[in-house]
């Protein structure tokens, strides 16, 4: 097997990728908290995560993958503060919060379809897995990690010592800063829940009981638990959006490797964030952009797969409207090249397949791949025959529609238009386009506007530009 090299925030540097059990690969993707549209930031975590699943596939891994959905535990502040982001979910729009939370992980399973994201093995949610976490926090309080205040039971980060080494946090004087926060029953800055209790003033809409009381799971408990439960107490491959390495996975690692006295994860990967006008794009700002957004204005989700393509997934990179449409007609431009290829089938080119997996064993560099791509088609040395086997390998990984009929491609946003020639448009369509000629010297725009849609009904598409007319087939 190749080498594939992934950059692991563990070691800070490149890896050559081991798994635990020959030729499988076990996987874990932190998924989204479900009281709200993602947004097509946190999207990237899955395109991301899907580039890495297809990466190992090429290379004849089996991976099994699983992915969480947060309903229940991710308070406001991300850490233990604040509202829970589903009641917040529920207030917004007076559903009960699982009716938000089926609500929005069915438009999260919907998006990731449009992205041609590969289903995972199992999405698993926090609030079918209260058990699994209670018996994790039952096995940290038997080894002294927990200690109770009056909000909850909380891990005590100072009980083990390599605590934030993924972050590569200072935690000398640990404890300072503990009276500064807004819970003074915190011994150190760093502890966190591991189970909130419910207020005794208000009803919870998501409750369970527990042995320590009545009350919810805290964020990071779910995402060790359902891991270890589905993956092993060791597995190869945890991943994430950058922002969840100081607290998210820090706190993951913490409760995984003090309950089970073993290493958690030997791969930790994260994506970088997707800017927008050089700001955060956050679920809770009104730059909010989402899937559907995209296809309002005539985005395929293919052309932002490419987008986010063109960049390594560890970059910042910053969203603009120019950008995505820039990519959607590079896009279509590597299709239609792909179509005029033939139906004949042929080998891949053996120098262009070894340069593409050179690139994408290399942590993922998509954008190299995607330049070769791009160098392939323009290449007189490789047959067309050639190019459409190579690019056919290439869409194992990059998932960009090639080889799919024109009928997909559309349902998926991606249009082409197919411009007819004049001796080829139907007669009463000719009669159409006659009419709407007469109609626009006498400038009757109503008659011609109405005799467009007529054309577009019959399908067709027309155009009028400073060299005349033209009829494309949609
Ligand atoms: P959440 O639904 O907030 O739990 O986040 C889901 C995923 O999106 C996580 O992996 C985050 O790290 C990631 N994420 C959040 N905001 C962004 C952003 N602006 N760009 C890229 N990824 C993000
Ligand atoms: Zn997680």
């Amino acid at each position: 097997m190749a080498v594939i090299k992934l950059y692991n925030t563990l070691s800070r540097d490149l890896d050559a990728f081991i798994p635990i059990q020959e030729g499988v690969v076990h996987m874990y993707n932190c998924g989204p908290t479900v009281y709200h549209y993602a947004h097509i930031g946190n999207l990237r975590a899955y395109v991301f995560a899907d580039l890495l699943r297809k990466t190992l596939e090429y290379n004849k891994y089996k991976v099994k993958q699983i992915v969480n959905i947060t309903d229940v535990g991710h308070l406001v502040s991300d850490e233990d503060e604040g509202e829970d982001k589903m009641e917040k979910g529920s207030a917004r729009e007076g559903k009960t919060a699982q009716e938000i939370a089926e609500f929005y992980t069915a438009s999260f399973y919907s998006d990731l379809a449009k992205l041609n994201v590969e289903k995972a093995f199992k999405y698993t949610k926090a609030t079918e897995h209260i058990q699994e976490q209670i018996a994790l926090i039952q096995r940290l309080e038997e080894k002294g990690f927990t200690y109770q205040t009056s909000d909850g039971l909380y891990f005590d980060t100072a009980k083990y010592p390599d605590y934030g080494k993924l972050a590569r946090l200072d935690i000398s004087g640990l404890q300072e800063g503990a009276r500064v926060e807004t819970n003074e029953e915190k011994i150190n800055r760093t502890d966190f829940a591991l189970w909130k209790f419910s207020k005794p003033e208000e009803k919870r809409q998501q409750e369970w009981p527990s042995p320590w009381g009545t009350g919810f799971p805290g964020w990071h408990i779910e995402c060790s638990a359902m891991a270890m439960k589905y993956l092993g107490e060791t597995f190869d491959i945890h991943t994430g959006g950058i922002d969840h390495i100081p607290v998210h996975h820090t706190n993951e690692i913490a409760q995984a490797e003090c309950a089970t006295g073993k290493k958690f994860v030997n791969y930790w990967l994260h994506s970088g964030f997707v800017n927008i006008e050089g700001g955060k794009m956050a679920k809770s700002a009104d730059n909010f952009v989402r899937m559907a957004t995209l296809e309002e204005r005539g985005i395929s989700p293919l052309a932002y797969r490419y987008w986010l393509l063109t960049a390594h997934y560890r970059k910042t990179i910053n969203f603009t409207w120019e950008a995505v449409e820039g990519a959607q007609t590079a896009l279509k431009k590597l299709h239609e090249a792909f179509n005029l290829y033939g139906d004949n089938h042929g080998i891949p080119n053996a120098d262009y397949l070894l340069k593409f997996e050179t690139f994408i064993n290399d942590d993922l560099e998509s954008a190299g791949a995607i330049a070769l791509l791009w160098d392939l088609t323009k290449d007189d040395s490789v047959s067309n025959e050639g190019k459409k086997a190579s690019i056919l390998e290439f869409e194992k990984v990059l998932g960009l529609g090639f080889g799919w009929s024109k009928e997909k491609l559309a349902e998926f946003g991606l249009k082409f238009e197919t411009v007819v020639k004049e001796s080829d448009i139907p007669e009463d369509l000719q009669k159409l386009i006659d009419e709407r000629k007469t109609a626009r010297a006498e400038k009757n725009w109503k008659r011609s506007d109405e005799i467009r849609d007529l054309i577009s009904e019959a399908g067709y598409k027309i155009t009028d530009s400073s060299e005349g007319t033209s009829i494309s087939k949609i």
